[in-house]
């Protein structure tokens, strides 16, 4: 067995054993445990340097999570944009193909938190195929975006299979990776996973950093090899309230990531995902916070702003080419022409 393996096996998965390292009471997180799993990589725990930390609220469950303040658990209308469970079809030149259902770690913001690490979810081999049948014939779709859950927990011949079978498909332009390996699991990125994701360029994976405690020398040796074997690195980030929610914090981020190779792209607004309520930091804040970072940093370090508009209306960026209305309510104008309120509160 790889190494990766083995320390995916090591993983935290329970309060008692965060409770036997960080002595705190396990029994409030147990609850949160029931409905939505808790993993954390060896890599990742070292990273913890006290218990409510950057590092540790992304990771480690909140009573809070219990709260879902009557919002939804799909507020992007995911499962209403699939024509088969492995593909989201919510642009017509792009689709999200479901890779798999677990991720080596569980971020407790997580927009897919309905889902991911439950077994009931699962995508089999076969759906994956379908997806990718669908892809074959549908050629408005030039751009394939593998998410999931982590494609990169994928072994290597299927990651190898799978590319092979996208590339093979000739309207499929460019092949995307989103995956959060680089940040949680670095160890991951072995030399045979990149000779495989050098047979398949164009290739651009975005990953998924949010605080500048992520960018270790293992994580900075990952994006190294990643980016040595011509994958074009990009980054999402989710705004988060106490984790990344002030100026300081994001342009050393931003200035840090571009010093690893890795471009910033997005900062999203939080989805009104339900069990995420306490991360969520007003659109105001963060216009200000983006605003902030104009004139002292590079444009390429500076990433764009967007928000999910509810009901799977497509991202739009926080501006006042999208954004009608500011206020708790937010009115937002979508790519079609529709409205679409953001409640705030
Ligand atoms: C975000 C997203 C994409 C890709 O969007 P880009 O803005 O092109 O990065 C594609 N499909 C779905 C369903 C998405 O949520
Ligand atoms: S890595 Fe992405 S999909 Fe997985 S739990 Fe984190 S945010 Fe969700």
């Amino acid at each position: 067995m790889e190494s990766w393996q083995q320390s995916l096996r090591a993983a935290i998965t329970s309060p008692q054993q965060l409770a036997d390292r960080f002595a705190i009471d396990p029994r409030p997180l147990e609850a949160v445990c029931v409905r939505y799993p808790l993993r954390i990589t060896p890599y990742y725990a070292g990273l913890i340097r006290e218990v409510g930390d950057p590092i540790w609220r992304q990771c480690v469950p909140d009573p809070a999570e219990r709260d879902d303040a009557g919002l939804p658990t799909d507020p992007l209308a995911e499962e209403a944009h699939s024509p088969v469970p492995a593909l989201v079809h919510r642009y017509p030149d792009r689709g999200l193909l479901l890779a798999g259902n677990s991720c080596a770690g569980y971020c407790r913001f997580c927009t897919r938190k309905r889902r991911i690490g439950r077994p009931e979810f699962n995508i089999s081999f076969t759906e994956l195929q379908q997806g990718i049948a669908t892809i074959a014939a549908t050629p408005q779709i030039r751009d394939v975006l593998i998410s999931g859950g982590d494609p990169l927990l994928l072994n290597d011949a299927m990651l190898q299979e799978l590319l092979g079978r996208l590339r093979a498909i000739p309207h499929v332009e460019i092949i995307r990776i989103g995956s959060r390996i680089p940040v949680v699991l670095p160890e991951r990125v072995t030399p045979s996973l990149c000779r495989i994701l050098r047979q398949h360029p164009p290739l651009y994976l975005n990953t998924h950093f949010n605080h500048p405690r992520e960018l270790t020398e293992q994580s900075w040796q990952a994006c190294a090899r990643l980016a040595e074997a011509g994958v074009v690195l990009g980054n999402q980030t989710v705004l988060l309230r106490g984790v990344n929610d002030d100026l300081e914090t994001l342009l050393e981020l931003n200035r840090n990531l571009l010093q690893m190779r890795v471009r910033p792209y997005y900062l999203h607004q939080m989805d009104l995902t339900a069990g995420t309520g306490h991360f969520r930091v007003r659109v105001e804040k963060g216009r200000e916070l983006v605003a902030g970072l104009r004139g002292r940093i590079t444009g390429m370090g500076i990433p764009q702003y967007v928000i999910d508009l509810p009901g799977g209306k497509g991202k739009v960026p926080v501006n006042g080419d999208y954004v009608e209305t500011w206020g708790d309510e937010l009115v937002l104008r979508a790519p079609d022409g529709t409205k679409v309120v953001y409640r705030q509160t």
